[in-house]
């Protein structure tokens, strides 16, 4: 729902939301790890990394393109950051969305150096003709560009200094093939799990200079949905009410009173998860319903539910995906204490029994 006032939507105020939110951005930059040894958890992605990093410092040549893929707030764009610190490169951020025409590709491309990193965000919603641009540029390190009009116009290729490109996406699955396959090195970032999330709240905790013992750490991450976004904002709040209603120092009760306050529960769900679990019990007994039934149930876009809802429920074993929709498990009932083939729609009861 729209905030006819701040232009935001109740998802984009949502506490447990992935995405990144101004508030984020103010303390971001302070909390982010700035080297590989620093970054926690992923440690799959970061043993691949080093070695590509290695093999490329070896040959005295700058990284293959690379793109990371996952749900937003798991750390891409500091993962970006980390390779540049690492590889003595400067880094150039920006997104899909903000490339407009293809001449902004080709300013963003002209000005830089060596080895720089580019980083665009959302790169699946590039537009067709600056994906055009791109794909010479992350091949040959050539810009095509066309000088003159009608028959007079002629095409000549402009060199490029050799350059890493690196794209984050939440959807691999939308990126044409010609695009996807001119990434060198393609990784996948997972959810965390609760030790990793518990060690990075630890460490934000440290860098706000916040006391926080190690059962207070658990409980907030164990209340982050596999993300380092959030839990540092959790954190945050937490913060507020140990220093309000508490001595300050962030505990397993601390956290309790606070998150049970906010209505997040000792999962990570929130109201709209609940919300949205409930309507698929209460309106299409249990499921499946289709993704767009629901969006369009839920008042938010398909989009937003599958790269925002969804990552953490699947992963909890709350939802499935079937060839026909969406279904709520026996465990999420078990969770929402709902008995699972009960009737749950007063009012479609009263209307049974009614007849
Ligand atoms: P994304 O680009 O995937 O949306 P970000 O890179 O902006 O996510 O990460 C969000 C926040 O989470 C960052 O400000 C950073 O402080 C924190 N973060 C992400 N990954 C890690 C990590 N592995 N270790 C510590 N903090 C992390």
């Amino acid at each position: 729902m729209l905030n006819f006032e701040t232009g935001e939507t109740d998802f984009e105020n949502r506490l447990t939301g992935p995405e990144e939110q101004r508030e984020d951005a103010a303390m971001g930059e302070s909390l982010r790890p700035h080297s590989l040894a620093e970054y926690i958890g992923q440690t799959r992605v970061k043993e691949n990394l080093k070695i590509f990093m290695d093999a490329a410092k070896g040959r005295g040549e700058c990284i293959d393109h690379i793109l990371l893929y996952g749900p937003p707030g798991l750390g891409k764009t500091t993962l970006a950051q980390v390779v540049a610190a690492e590889m003595g490169v400067n880094l150039r951020i920006t997104s899909g969305p903000a490339i407009e025409k293809p001449g902004d590709l080709a300013a963003l491309l002209t000005n830089l150096n060596y080895g720089d990193i580019l980083f665009i965000d959302e790169i699946h919603r590039l537009n067709r003709s600056v994906e055009e641009v791109l794909y010479p540029a992350m091949e040959d390190f050539g810009l095509d560009i066309i000088i003159g009009k009608g028959p007079s116009a002629r095409s000549i290729r402009l060199d490029l200094k050799p350059f890493t490109l690196v794209g984050a996406t939440t959807r691999a699955g939308q990126l044409s093939s010609p695009l996807r396959d001119r990434f060198g090195v393609q990784l996948k970032l997972e959810l965390y799990g609760t030790d990793d999330l518990a060690t990075i709240v630890r460490r934000s905790a440290g860098i706000l200079g916040v006391p926080c013992d190690e059962s207070g750490a658990m409980e907030i991450a164990s209340r982050s949905r596999g993300t380092p976004r959030i839990a540092n904002r959790l954190l945050k709040r937490v913060r507020d009410f140990a220093e309000v209603m508490g001595e300050g120092v962030i505990n397993k009760d601390i956290t309790d009173v606070a998150l049970s306050r906010l209505e997040i529960d000792r999962l990570g769900l929130d109201a709209t998860d609940r919300r949205m679990m409930k309507l698929i019990i209460d309106n299409y007994a249990g499921g499946p319903v289709g993704l767009e039934t629901l969006a369009a149930a839920l008042g938010e876009e398909a989009v937003t539910l599958e790269d925002v809802y969804e990552p953490y429920l699947l992963q909890l074993g709350f939802l499935s995906r079937t060839p026909r929709g969406r279904c709520v498990t026996a465990r999420a009932y078990e969770h929402l204490g709902i008995k699972q083939g009960a009737p749950s729609a007063p009012k479609q009861l009263r209307l049974d029994e009614e007849q």
